[in-house]
């Protein structure tokens, strides 16, 4: 058993930074890499800010998959599903060209990331609601929405329908409007990042996106999406209007991928359960990455980059031989909203206390009962107080 190799699941950030991590520890030892995708590494963030800069799919791929493979001497299988695991039998079956085949592992680490939540809609052209959480689905958008979707036939800009004014949603209306993109958003709240900002950041940032060009549809949501009679898709909301748009981007939100883990018999509840040293309830199976609940965050998922790569370094060591457990700072992060940009430090939702202003103006911090600064908010230019508020907030 010893002689078999790592095997890591997933080729984004949490699989590729954790065998990285690892490489710096240990040079030697096998590692394979099963991903379901290409492989190609690339910063998923950009995916919500590349349309804007005209930048195609293909140049957001910063290393492509044989080059990682070659620099971290990995044996990578991409475009390769694994359809399940033995934990007694430390072994994989993974699906790759209709073919199966089995591996055995002496560590295994999921990194397989989350799926984007579907709400089901009424309708003949229902199925046909996009959502990007991967260079692929990017890829497919892109190639939707047309490089410069300024330019429709008709000679008017292309309309997208936004479902969900959270970060994503709010991201890419930013990027899309700038693009010159006409922008629709409907979110069931009263304004956008409602569940995240205090009410009066969310107002400035709805009134920003709107200077833009952005048409809010807030206290309602898309219950149906059908073939216009003029071309496009006519989405019908809860409220009784209707919006035509070329495309329709659902934003509302990503769940932890967990079927394969639960397959196998693991703890799973929001997210694959990990303790603080990323191990799940089986012994060798260690978890990260938005498929994992963290014990070391309160058992919560943290769907963001930093965290990932915190991670990624505490389950090296602990692949490397040293047992390590994840700590996670308080991570602050940036929406790329360049309307209004904006920090956020979110606070644990079982978290009793209130937002109130702080000091300058575009800056709010959220106070728990015993008067403790728990999370913060800072816009526009009050985000260059990043290092300060985070010294004061107590993670
Ligand atoms: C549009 C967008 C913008 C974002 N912006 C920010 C931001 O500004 N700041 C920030 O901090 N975070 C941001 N995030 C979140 C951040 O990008 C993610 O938290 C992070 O990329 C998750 O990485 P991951 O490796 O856990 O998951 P993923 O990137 O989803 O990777 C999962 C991998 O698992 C593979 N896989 C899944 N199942 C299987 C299987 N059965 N067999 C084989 N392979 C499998 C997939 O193919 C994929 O390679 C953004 C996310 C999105 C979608």
């Amino acid at each position: 058993m010893n002689q078999a190799p790592i095997i890591v699941i997933g080729a984004g950030i949490a699989g590729w930074t954790t065998v990285r991590e690892f490489r710096k520890l240990d040079a030697h030892a096998p590692v394979v890499l099963v991903t379901a995708d290409s492989g190609d590494f690339y910063a998923k963030p950009t995916l919500s800010n590349a349309y804007a800069q005209k930048r195609a799919p293909y140049q957001l791929v910063t290393t492509p998959a044989a080059k990682m493979a070659e620099t971290l001497q990995v044996t990578l299988l991409p475009h390769a599903r694994v359809e399940s695991f033995d934990t007694a039998a430390h072994s994989i079956v993974v699906r790759q060209d209709d073919a199966l085949q089995t591996l055995t592992y002496r560590q295994l680490v999921l990194a397989t990331g989350a799926h984007p939540i579907r709400v089901p809609l009424l309708g003949n052209a229902a199925d046909q609601v996009r959502s990007v959480n991967s260079l692929d689905d990017f890829a497919a958008f892109h190639a939707a929405l047309g490089v410069d979707a300024t330019i429709a036939a008709s000679g008017a800009s292309k309309t997208v329908l936004i479902m969900g004014a959270g970060l994503i949603g709010c991201e890419f209306a930013n990027d899309l409007v700038q693009a010159g993109v006409r922008v629709h958003v409907a979110d069931p709240a009263p304004r956008p990042l409602a569940a995240l900002l205090p009410a009066d950041a969310g107002e400035q940032l709805q009134t920003a996106l709107s200077e833009l060009g952005v048409q809010w549809h807030f206290g309602t949501s898309v219950t149906a999406l059908d073939s216009s009679p003029s071309g496009g898709l006519l989405a019908t909301l809860a409220d009784g209007s209707t919006v035509v748009a070329d495309l329709v981007l659902s934003a509302i939100g990503l769940r932890a991928y967990t079927a394969l883990a639960l397959s196998a018999g693991l703890a799973c509840e929001r997210g694959v359960v990990v303790n603080t040293h990323l191990q799940t309830s089986t012994p060798d199976v260690f978890a990260l990455g938005d498929c994992a609940q963290y014990d070391s965050a309160g058992q919560r998922t943290l769907p963001y980059v930093m965290p990932v790569m915190t991670a990624a370094r505490a389950l090296a060591a602990s692949l490397a031989g040293t047992p390590t457990e994840v700590v996670f700072p308080l991570m602050p992060v940036s929406i790329k909203t360049p309307a209004l940009p904006l920090l956020v430090a979110a606070v644990h939702p079982a978290t009793q206390g209130q937002w109130e202003p702080e000091g300058s103006e575009g800056a709010w911090r959220f106070m728990d009962l015993s008067s403790m600064q728990r999370g913060f908010v800072l816009a526009g230019k009050s985000t260059a107080r990043r290092m300060e508020m985070t010294k004061l907030t107590h993670a």
